[in-house]
């Protein structure tokens, strides 16, 4: 299966092969046939299966297509973060090559004059954080009637960082007669009801999601106390050699203490989390990509759409609140049918959502004591039995296509890093605009 067997215009195929890509993925197969026919779609897909190019292609197609005068935007993107959104971006601007789509991407933190200025000029695809986009609309930047296709990418994320109110209110805003996409990586009852409301008889897209609990990731959990962590972590990338390594904690101010640690033991490190400048957070990421940095410490929600090439090892520092955000941050490692290492240094504190994963990923991973590191609190060795069902957020289904993209295309692996060019946020990451805490940062 090739680009242009889905029904992609020449111009379109050729931006796909000048970023080295043959093959379609799994979702795009599915994806771009289905966004080309008009109809709505709901995709079950997260990030690193290719989702962003199955829905950009097809939507640049349908503009030139049908080639209009106005100032638009003609389609709307939105997404949660504002580095998601300067990522999809970029991905418009290259698919878009070589047609005349004029995209731009407006998000919050930054100062919003040039963001008119640009809307002012003219739009064809607007890539945008909802918050930031609803002051555009209040301050007159702004029109919606000439939109045609809306997207609404990792719906799931928008939700839990409180966007439902700024997205309903957008919604409302919108022509009626339009093309709606929305891409989530799970499906609770809370985005079924918005789907619901949203998509007119969609076409429904999914494919397993690559490496979720998968045999390309190496798993495997540290029994560990808290306070031996920051050591036995230490120990751990000296012994293995290790030079670039994505460490997950819970919250802002653990990702600085740990930074701050393993810089004192010489190893050198970074943090990257939504109380760091833009350009502080740019440039972790760009010293973490050259190699200048060994260690990213991230927390979740700024983990988001990071897609560094090749990652060989995700640790988590701590376990993730939320069960799925575990099968998130694995997936950071072994993309793109590379293998990968994710380890958990676990402590006894954490039973509990170790219990959760499990039960999500259905299997047990396996426990490895390191000598010198035996904790004192023992880590139960099985899963609970029961789940408690009213809890777990509904997963999305498995089954489905593979978890590579086919044959590793050359130009990949140096091709461009993903995420580095992230500027600016949409509103803080612990609050979404209707002040309600998003649940997964308690710092
Ligand atoms: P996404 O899931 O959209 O975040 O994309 C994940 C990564 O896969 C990005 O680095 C894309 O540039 C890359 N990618 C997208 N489509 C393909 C393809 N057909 N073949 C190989 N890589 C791709």
């Amino acid at each position: 299966m090739s680009f242009s067997s889905l029904g992609l215009s020449e111009q379109l195929v050729r931006a796909t092969s000048d970023q080295g890509y043959d093959t379609p993925s799994p979702i795009q197969l599915q994806a771009i046939p289905a966004v080309l026919s008009g109809r709505d779609v709901m995709a079950a897909a997260q990030t690193g299966t290719g989702k962003t190019a199955g829905f950009t292609l097809p939507l640049l197609q349908r503009l030139a297509d049908n080639p209009r005068n106005g100032k638009g935007p003609r389609a709307l993107i939105l997404t949660p973060t504002r580095e998601l959104a300067a990522q999809v971006h970029d991905s418009v601007n290259l698919y878009s090559k070589y047609v005349p789509t004029k995209a731009a991407v407006v998000f919050g933190g930054v100062k919003i004059n040039p963001q008119m200025m640009k809307l002012r000029k003219g739009v064809d695809v607007l890539v945008a954080t909802p918050g930031r986009l609803m002051d555009l609309y209040q301050q007159n930047a702004v029109r919606f009637n000439e939109v045609e296709i809306l997207v609404l990418d990792e719906a799931d994320r928008m939700l839990d960082m409180g966007f439902i109110r700024d997205i309903r209110k957008i919604l409302a805003l919108l022509p009626a007669k339009r093309q709606n996409l929305l891409f989530s990586a799970t499906f609770s009852n809370e985005i079924r009801g918005l789907a619901e409301g949203l998509l007119d008889n969609p076409v429904q897209v999914e494919v397993a999601a690559r490496n979720t609990s998968a045999e390309s990731i190496v798993q495997s959990v540290y029994p560990v106390d808290q306070s031996q962590k920051t050591a036995l972590l230490s120990k751990l990338v000296r012994d293995n050699g290790w030079e670039q390594v994505l460490v997950f904690t819970r919250t802002k101010h653990g990702a600085n203490r740990l930074t701050q640690k393993l810089e004192k033991d010489g190893i050198t490190a970074a943090a990257i989390h939504g109380n760091k400048s833009q350009g502080a957070r740019t440039r972790a990421l760009a010293d973490f990509k050259a190699g200048e940095v060994r260690v990213l410490v991230a927390t979740d929600i700024a983990a988001r759409g990071l897609d560094i090439k090749q990652l060989p090892q995700v640790v988590n520092f701590e376990l993730p609140n939320v069960p799925e955000d575990y099968v998130h941050r694995i997936g950071r490692t072994g993309r793109a049918g590379e293998s990968g290492h994710a380890l958990s240094l676990v402590s006894a504190d954490e039973g509990k959502m170790l219990a959760g994963i499990e039960r999500l990923i259905k299997k047990q991973l396996p426990r490895k004591e390191i000598e010198g590191f035996e904790p004192k609190n023992n880590l139960p060795l099985k899963p609970k039995a029961k789940a408690d069902p009213s809890k777990a957020r509904n997963r999305r289904p498995q089954g489905g296509a593979g978890k590579s993209f086919g044959p590793k295309p050359a130009g990949r692996s140096g091709g461009r890093g993903r995420g580095g060019q992230g500027e600016g946020q949409g509103r803080g990451q612990g609050q979404g605009r209707s002040g309600r805490p998003a649940q997964r940062q308690s710092a």
